[in-house]
């Protein structure tokens, strides 16, 4: 019996409400709160049960308290943005309430990706007792469980770990983004990063690619270097890794429309006085793009993500492969959202069962792979994101 405050009214909240409903011997109880009251409504009008809404200014600490303490949930689920982080942990301290993210916290000036800023909630959260689990959405979030899956049945020691996202679906808009465009834009023109040897190698944005042959007919594709935050838990927590990298696909359009927004200063984000008026030009961009919600009627094909390992088992070398392949339209016919919102949303839904039915329970802040994966990886068979593996 469990009550669960979901914070964020987006494309991945959407999910999150939907995926929550279809358990409700866990899920009793369910508040959708937002910025905007009209989109957690719209949600709610959809569903086949009763749901709470509110509306939350989630920056605002004392806000979020109040909230918290009228509503009384068990569990908060953050699929607001990276900004907010902080000030919900902040508000789950002050109330004694658990957490739950898909997306490290990002400062609003600086596009950078920093596990720091909550790992520093450490010792605070230990004791007050309460649980922050973070990153529980595909990457990261199935990502990492893979790695621990991996690490606890097939490996006696992994050496290269390659996170590869592959988006093969189809919108037809010329230009869109699959998640919020402003964090998507922001994570794709950051300098790429990868792990080596106990240490970080920086490269140009975009700058490294190699072609990788995807299974089940989706075949060979571009994929681009890109930083990406589970790398820094993962470098940490995986013993004895030696490199350990993070790939993406991106169609030609997508790079040439991004490459001419950056070449006109549409990608800063750094404020820009116009009439008299500062405005950031990304927010701008953000407000004429698609809203990636819209894309969900729209979207064909799959998605592919997965991680391919290389180690050592019982003294020889092993190659692992393990994915999950999710369908754009039968994502959008289960919940009303494409798959990179299905992909995200389902996992947070696993992630928070885990803590309500005390599978995943301790005291302080974790990532996905300091925790068993073998109750995850079974739930994730039963919700919508059957995963496979391949020994190479
Ligand atoms: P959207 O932009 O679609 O939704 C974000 C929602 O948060 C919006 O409803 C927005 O409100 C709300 N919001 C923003 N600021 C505030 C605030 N201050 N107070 C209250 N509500 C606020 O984003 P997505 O659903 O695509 O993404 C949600 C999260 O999931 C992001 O953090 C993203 O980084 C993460 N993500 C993680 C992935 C993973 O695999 N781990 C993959 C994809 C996304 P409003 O509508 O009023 O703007």
């Amino acid at each position: 019996m469990s009550k669960v405050l979901i914070i964020g009214a987006g494309g991945v909240g959407q999910v999150v409400v939907h995926k929550c409903l279809q358990v409700p011997e866990v899920f009793t109880e369910i508040c959708l709160a937002s910025r905007t009251i009209e989109k957690c409504n719209k949600i709610a009008s959809q569903l086949s049960k009763p749901i709470k809404t509110a509306k939350v200014d989630a920056d605002n600490v004392h806000e979020l308290v109040s909230l918290i303490y009228d509503f009384k949930p068990e569990l908060i689920i953050n699929v607001a943005l990276p900004y907010q982080d902080l000030s919900i942990m902040d508000a789950c301290l002050e109330t004694g309430v658990d957490y739950l993210d898909t997306a490290n916290y990002e400062p609003r000036d600086v596009a950078k990706f920093c596990y720091k800023w909550q790992w520093d909630y450490q010792e605070r959260f230990k004791n007050k007792g309460i649980m922050a689990l973070l990153g529980s959405g595909f990457d990261p979030g199935v990502t990492n469980v893979f790695s621990a899956w991996a690490q606890k049945h097939h490996f006696d020691e992994i050496d290269e770990l390659d996170i590869i996202d592959c988006n093969a679906g189809d919108h037809g808009q010329p230009f869109a983004t699959n998640f919020n465009p402003e964090i998507n834009i922001r994570e794709v023109t950051a300098k790429g990063r990868y792990f080596e040897m106990g240490k970080w190698i920086e490269t140009d944005p975009l700058s490294v690619s190699k072609i990788f042959d995807f299974p089940e007919g989706i075949g060979a594709k571009k994929i681009y270097l890109l930083y990406h935050e589970e790398l820094e838990s993962l470098a940490k927590n995986i013993k004895g890794l030696k490199r350990a990298n993070f790939w993406m696909t991106f169609s030609d359009n997508y790079l040439k429309h991004l490459e001419v927004l950056q070449n006109v200063g549409m990608t800063r984000i750094d404020p820009v006085l116009y009439n008299g008026q500062e405005i950031i030009p990304l927010q701008f961009l953000k407000a004429l793009l698609p809203d990636p919600s819209s894309l969900g009627p729209l979207t064909k094909g799959k998605t592919c993500i997965g991680c391919l390992i290389k180690g050592i088992k019982n003294g020889k070398q092993k190659t692992y492969y393990i994915y999950n392949i999710c369908d754009h339209e039968q994502a959008y016919k289960e919940v009303g959202s494409q798959a990179i919102s299905y992909t995200t949303g389902v996992p947070a839904m696993i992630g928070a069962m885990m803590m309500l039915t005390d599978k995943w329970r301790g005291k302080g802040v974790f990532n996905m792979e300091e925790l068993d994966p073998d109750p995850f990886m079974e739930k994730l068979n039963i919700y919508g994101l059957p995963w496979k593996e391949i020994i190479l």
